[in-house]
């Protein structure tokens, strides 16, 4: 007996990909729909997919800390979706920037550029867990689990498939699908990859010393280790106050990497402190160990007829700098903008705007080219710059870092740039 097909539910707008990008726009969109409710506006239907809840299988909710830059906690409150997760952050108060066994060193400190923080550390599992349960009590269709198994582009919009049978439209299609984006294979699109011939290891690590909410960045000649003040877990054991938690991320050749990731804990602790150095003080224990390959894979124009890409599935960078997801989450609040200068348009009448028409999509372009450019940019400079022991760059690079140290107003746009404003 064949099945009937399903009904088609039309949308205004559908996300794939339920992420930090794509769950941070439908939040995003579901607040601008709330305060168009206040005003008698018509609001927008909203879909997100997203393959997996968010449990121990979650792919973008995994056992990664990131960490969010002060700009990123500013859109996030405008969003409404940082109060919900202020209280899984650690706060950064200052990084140590050095360069192993040479003399260039620098820190960026809160409290000159009169702030609490420059950023905040957060562990993504848990924010899955707070992020699904906002998306099931906001105004938006969640279809979760379920997969994008299709795609027709017409002239009125998209035309979609899910794994389960559900058929969909939008006038407007956000891929936030992540770094193998389906949509762009669907609609065959091109992405450029850098391989920088690394892969980071990631792993929670204890420390003898309290981290004082201090970050490091250390360039070693091998790929750069990244440390990130993390909360202690909760223990009745007085002496845990004297210990730290923080995350780990070091980047060296996909075979080391292995390497570290199979060697026993002793020997990896060895390793570390080796490679690291004792400002962060005596490595005691490491949890799990996960290796990603770093790449970069970027679309020259994330865009297409009544779709735009936002964060991995438009570029996916190198953690070096902890700016893929602040770097995401500007398209989100820039796609966000230009919805809205759509929509206002039609204040006056109760037609509609078309949210995905052309206009759109390149106003959305625009906004992005500029940042995603520089940012992109900046990233491969450091990764081919820091990574490299030619003298001629040694030599230039910390220079340049003792020239942060002494002439502090030369901080003030690095640290911009780290914190992520716009
Ligand atoms: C080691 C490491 C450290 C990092 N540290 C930092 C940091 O300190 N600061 C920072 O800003 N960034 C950091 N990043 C980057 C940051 O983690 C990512 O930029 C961000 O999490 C990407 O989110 P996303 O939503 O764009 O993509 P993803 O997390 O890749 O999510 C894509 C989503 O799409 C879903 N999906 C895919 N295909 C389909 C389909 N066909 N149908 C339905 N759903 C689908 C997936 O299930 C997934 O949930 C780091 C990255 C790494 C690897």
């Amino acid at each position: 007996m064949s099945k009937t097909p399903a009904a088609l539910q039309q949308f205004d707008i559908v996300i794939i990909g339920g992420a930090m990008a794509g769950a941070s726009l439908a939040l995003g969109l579901a607040k601008l729909n709330q305060q168009r409710k206040l005003q008698h506006l018509p609001c927008l239907s909203v879909a997100l997919i997203e393959a997996h809840q968010a449990d121990d299988s979650h792919p973008g909710f995994d056992a990664r800390s990131i960490a969010i830059a002060h700009g990123s906690i500013f859109e996030l409150t405008r969003l409404g979706i940082w109060p919900k997760l202020a209280h899984l952050g650690t706060a950064i108060s200052d990084i140590h920037v050095s360069d192993r066994g040479h003399f260039g060193m620098t820190e960026l400190n809160a409290e000159p550029l009169g702030l609490s923080a420059l950023g905040q550390v957060v562990e993504l599992a848990k924010v899955g867990q707070v992020l699904f349960s906002e998306l099931q009590q906001a105004d938006i269709s969640l279809f979760c689990p379920a997969k994008l198994a299709s795609l027709t582009a017409k002239a009125d919009g998209h035309y979609l498939e899910l794994d389960d049978g559900s058929q969909l439209s939008a006038k407007l299609l956000v891929a936030a699908d992540g770094a193998n984006s389906v949509v762009r294979q669907q609609l065959k699109l091109a992405a450029e990859q850098i391989d920088f011939g690394q892969s980071a290891i990631v792993a929670n690590v204890e420390t003898d010393k309290p981290h004082q909410h201090w970050a490091y960045e250390r360039f070693t000649e091998t790929g750069p280790i990244a440390l990130l003040p993390m909360a202690n877990m909760a223990s009745s054991n007085p002496s845990s106050s004297n210990k730290a938690r923080l995350s780990l991320v070091w980047a060296v050749s996909p075979d080391k990497a292995e390497q570290l990731k199979n060697i026993s804990e002793n020997d990896f602790l060895q390793q570390l402190q080796l490679a690291f150095g004792n400002r962060a003080g005596r490595f005691m224990a490491v949890g799990q160990r996960v290796t990603y390959p770093l790449t970069l894979t970027r679309m020259t124009q994330p865009i297409y007829h009544r779709c735009v890409f936002v964060g991995n599935a438009a570029q996916t960078l190198h953690p070096i700098a902890g700016q893929g997801f602040n770097l995401g989450l500007r398209d989100v609040v820039s796609l966000i903008e230009v919805i809205e200068q759509q929509l206002a348009q039609h204040l006056h009448g109760d037609v509609k705007a078309d949210v995905g028409n052309s206009q759109v999509v390149h106003q959305y372009l625009a906004s992005r080219q500029q940042d995603r450019t520089r940012t992109m940019n900046n990233i491969e400079f450091l990764v081919r710059g820091f990574s490299n022991q030619h003298w001629p760059l040694v030599a230039g690079r910390n220079i340049g870092l003792r020239l942060l140290s002494w002439l502090p107003p030369l901080k003030r746009p690095v640290a911009q740039v780290a914190m992520g404003w716009r």
